[in-house]
């Protein structure tokens, strides 16, 4: 029993040896295997061999050990790639005391390790870097997934660049349990008095698909969901690649069963044995105890959720807008202190705008 903890310890400190990976990095990788082979053509980020198929094998940089007509296949595996660009709840805000968290509301990107397929989870502020740096990349095509429609996690949509191109296709993906259909949610966000440019005149072909009661698919990676316990509703999201699993529950008030919300028991089940979940964990106990019924967690739930679970690693998301980095700091320590009490190898982190990870 001892043995099987320390090594599932160890083997997490080695995994955490991998967060440092940048998603610059990754661009500049795909970008140069596009360049290589021309572009609009598949090359699979994973590395397989040349394809080729006559034994040769890859090395670690990407190139080859032998000459191959093919190379250019060639690639360092790459796995899935999950980054933050936006993890404030409720309003944007900035000053120095937010420099470690950051003042972005809630937004990831997920790049899928088959094709390099980018999900964009939420357009909050932190949307708009996310799309610069996606244009940058040259990208058409996009797809998004909402958690559901409050304004911290919408408000960036309309200044999501890729809109106003035609030669961009994006796909949004809404589950109509998130406050109605995502097509008109969206187009209010762009509408007078509030937004001087109309929905109409955006430039991109845009692919409007309701799911939600069964899993859906996005380039090999399975997306399933659950509703939230949260004032309006809304779906947290279970990510799934080969052996992979990523939970994402913002919004989510596990001490308060809102109408439509599931049982602690039943987000444990959906959390069960994740490698990562990144979990609402907006208030302090003392917090809490003036705004139950809000829709958000406390650090302590967030963390007895990845206990009951068995999870890997969880992250606290959804930082209050008052809360300054030293608190979340100290918020983090606690929570790490209560795994710890329950010899739990469970590690915990607070997730910042910057912080990204391969799985
Ligand atoms: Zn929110
Ligand atoms: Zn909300």
């Amino acid at each position: 029993m001892i043995w099987t903890r320390f090594f599932r310890a160890f083997a997490r400190k080695t995994r955490t040896r991998k967060w440092r990976s940048t998603s610059r990095a990754r661009a500049t990788a795909m970008k140069r295997a596009r360049g290589a082979k021309g572009s609009g053509e598949f090359i699979s980020p994973i590395c397989t061999g040349c394809a080729s198929g006559k034994g040769v094998s890859c090395t670690p940089d990407g190139g080859s050990s032998a000459p191959c007509a093919q190379r250019v296949g060639c690639l360092p595996e790459v796995k899935v790639y999950i980054r933050c660009w936006g993890a404030r709840g409720s309003i944007p805000v900035s000053g120095q005391e937010y420099l470690k968290y950051g003042g972005d509301t809630a937004c990831l990107e997920i790049r899928t390790a088959a094709n390099d397929t980018v999900v964009i989870v939420d357009a909050g502020s932190g949307v708009r870097p996310l799309a610069n740096q996606l244009v940058e990349e040259g990208r058409r095509d996009y797809t998004f997934l909402f958690t559901h429609a409050h304004w911290d996690h919408i408000l960036g949509f309309p200044f999501f660049k890729p809109l106003y191109s035609p030669r961009n296709s994006i796909k949004i993906y809404g589950c109509p349990i998130s406050q109605g259909n995502m097509q008109t949610l969206l187009s209010k966000t762009m509408s007078a008095p509030y937004f001087p440019v109309p929905f109409e005149e955006v430039r991109a072909s845009i692919g409007y698909k309701e799911y939600c009661d069964k899993p859906l698919v996005i380039d090999g990676m399975s997306v399933e969901t659950i509703p939230l316990s949260h004032p309006n509703m809304g779906v947290g999201f279970r990510f799934t690649e080969r052996d992979r699993r990523f939970v994402f529950l913002t919004d989510n008030e596990l001490g308060f069963r809102h109408p439509g919300g599931r049982s602690f028991e039943e987000y444990a089940r959906f959390c069960e044995g994740a490698d990562l979940l990144i979990h609402d964990a907006e208030y302090t106990l003392e917090d809490y105890a003036q705004r139950r019924g809000w829709g958000h967690s406390t650090f302590e739930q967030a963390m007895n959720l990845a206990l009951a679970a068995n999870v890997g690693l969880v992250g606290l998301y959804h930082h209050n807008q008052d809360r300054p980095d030293a608190e979340v700091d100290f918020m983090v320590e606690r929570a790490r202190n209560l795994a710890e009490q329950r010899g739990s190898a469970t590690s915990c982190f607070g997730v910042s705008q910057t912080w990204s990870v391969t799985l």
